[in-house]
């Protein structure tokens, strides 16, 4: 099987339709999202739209239960809370319920992976943002006999792999991997709708489950038409300005 694996779209439909048109072009048996489709940016709606026609499973990230009204966004700055309430309102009912039966984990297929939003020890709010965080996370797997070796993260916006090769965590920035099949992993593909590592291009991977082989890609889109609908839409103006600089 060769995966696509996206995370972190957060409503941005022009960096979700350059990253999809970038899968396509590599050809993959299936994509899998790490959750947070809507949140920050203006169209909620039409990124739920391409999830439904192209049947994308995904898991439910920390903004998509807020949206859905499953959690209260308490712990949200202020800026990513008024975004949240304006995409409460903006998200049709079919799409409301669509957001609420989101699940909390996916698996790959043959025991070759597990996805979730922010981490193993809990999925929807943990960031693992550092090597004492993912050895939380690998000690998850040891102790659980129905967790593969791999697990795909989101919620950080950073691309990262963590690998655990004899009792150390190592921490991997490299855009091509193969996977030790005695080793575990937690890979961050990093985010589609709003990267915060410095590059504004969208981020995604594709993972061989043959070969073993991950392989991170970036994807340039049209960050001015986005830009212009977040104003257009009354959004702060923090949300626009961050695309450019991918942050
Ligand atoms: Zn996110």
């Amino acid at each position: 099987m060769v995966y696509a694996i996206i995370s972190d779209i957060h409503s941005n439909l022009e960096a979700l339709s350059a990253v999809l048109e970038r899968i396509d072009s590599i050809g993959v048996d299936e994509i899998l999202c790490l959750g947070d489709i809507v949140g920050y940016n203006s169209n909620p709606n039409e990124c739920i739209r391409i999830f439904r026609e192209r049947a994308i499973r995904s898991v439910a990230g920390n903004h998509d239960v807020r949206a859905a009204g499953i959690k209260e966004p308490y712990d949200f700055n202020e800026i990513a809370r008024e975004a949240l309430f304006w995409t409460r309102k903006a998200l049709t009912e079919e799409n409301l319920s669509y957001l609420k039966a989101l699940p909390e984990r996916l698996y790959l297929k043959n025991g070759k992976g597990v996805a979730v939003h922010g981490a193993l020890t809990d999925s929807t709010d943990t960031y693992i943002l550092s090597p004492w965080i993912a050895l939380r996370n690998f000690e998850e797997i040891l102790s659980s006999p129905d967790l593969p070796p791999v697990c795909f993260f989101g919620h950080t916006h950073v691309k990262v792999t963590y690998q655990y090769t004899k009792g150390k965590v190592l921490t991997l920035f490299k855009d091509e991997i193969d996977l030790n099949p005695e080793d575990l992993y937690l890979i961050n593909p990093g985010s589609v709708g709003q990267p915060r590592d410095r590059n504004p291009d969208a981020s995604f991977l594709v993972y061989d489950t043959e070969s073993g082989r991950v392989t991170f890609y970036r994807v340039p889109y049209d960050i001015d038409l986005c830009y212009r609908k977040i104003v257009e839409a009354g959004l702060p103006i923090e949300l626009a300005e961050r695309l450019k600089i991918g942050w």
